[in-house]
């Protein structure tokens, strides 16, 4: 065996990865080309007026993507970072939205969650879309206040008295351009009750992105 050979042999072991979709041997990131291909060939984008605010999807939440998510949130595989990021990204292109000047705010989770999870997902998409737009991030504007349980587990009866003053908005969102970021969208119960209190604090102009929508979305 040639050295160079040996080299690359032991660079295939130091690095070895699974592909978490597939578990074909891929080199990066924990998802080979082909499931990566799948779900960026097949964006769906969407747009809709909705809670006093233009909500904008990037895909449907399914399929490669759907796992790709799960992962992401429940199984502490955050190198999918990059796939949310990348999948906001191609939605701001695609619809041409000026977010300049915006400051963007990732879905606050609670403390106990955080510390459960160790990180907030959306918090890891709005650092590198900050990058990437070179814009402000903050993690300070919202706070969730109140724990609730996994909202995809109720009715959307449920989920409304749950969703509830489960969150604080601070009041310097006054007058910025706030951009709020999500993983999904369901039935919109989140991100209804986030935008009645940022529209509250009469922000300059207010605009959300969520990097898919669930077939569960009546709108
Ligand atoms: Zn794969």
């Amino acid at each position: 065996m040639k050295f160079t050979e040996f080299c690359s042999k032991i660079l295939d072991l130091l690095y070895y990865r699974k592909c978490y979709i597939c578990s074909k041997k891929c080199m990066d990131m924990f998802l080979c080309e082909d499931c990566r291909e799948k779900i960026f060939s097949n964006l769906k984008f969407h747009e809709v007026k909705k809670f006093g605010t233009t909500i904008y999807c990037g895909a449907a939440y399914e399929n490669e993507l759907l796992k790709v998510i799960r992962g992401f949130k429940y199984h502490k595989k955050s190198d999918f970072r990059k796939i949310l990021s990348d999948i906001i990204i191609k939605t701001v292109e695609n619809y041409n939205i000026n977010i300049e000047d915006f400051v963007i705010c990732p879905v606050p989770i609670h403390e106990k969650r955080f510390k459960k999870r160790k990180y907030n997902h959306m918090e890891l998409v709005a650092e590198d879309l900050a990058k990437h737009f070179n814009i402000e991030l903050k993690t300070d504007l919202l706070k969730r206040i109140k724990d609730t349980v996994p909202l995809y587990k109720l009715s959307i009866t449920e989920r409304k008295t749950m969703i509830k003053g489960a969150f604080e908005v601070s009041k310097e969102i006054k007058a910025k351009k706030i951009l709020l970021i999500d993983d999904i969208l369901t039935t919109g119960t989140t991100i209804e009750e986030l935008s009645r209190l940022i529209l509250s604090e009469e922000p300059q102009k207010y605009i959300v992105i969520t990097a898919s929508r669930s077939n569960k979305c009546n709108f």
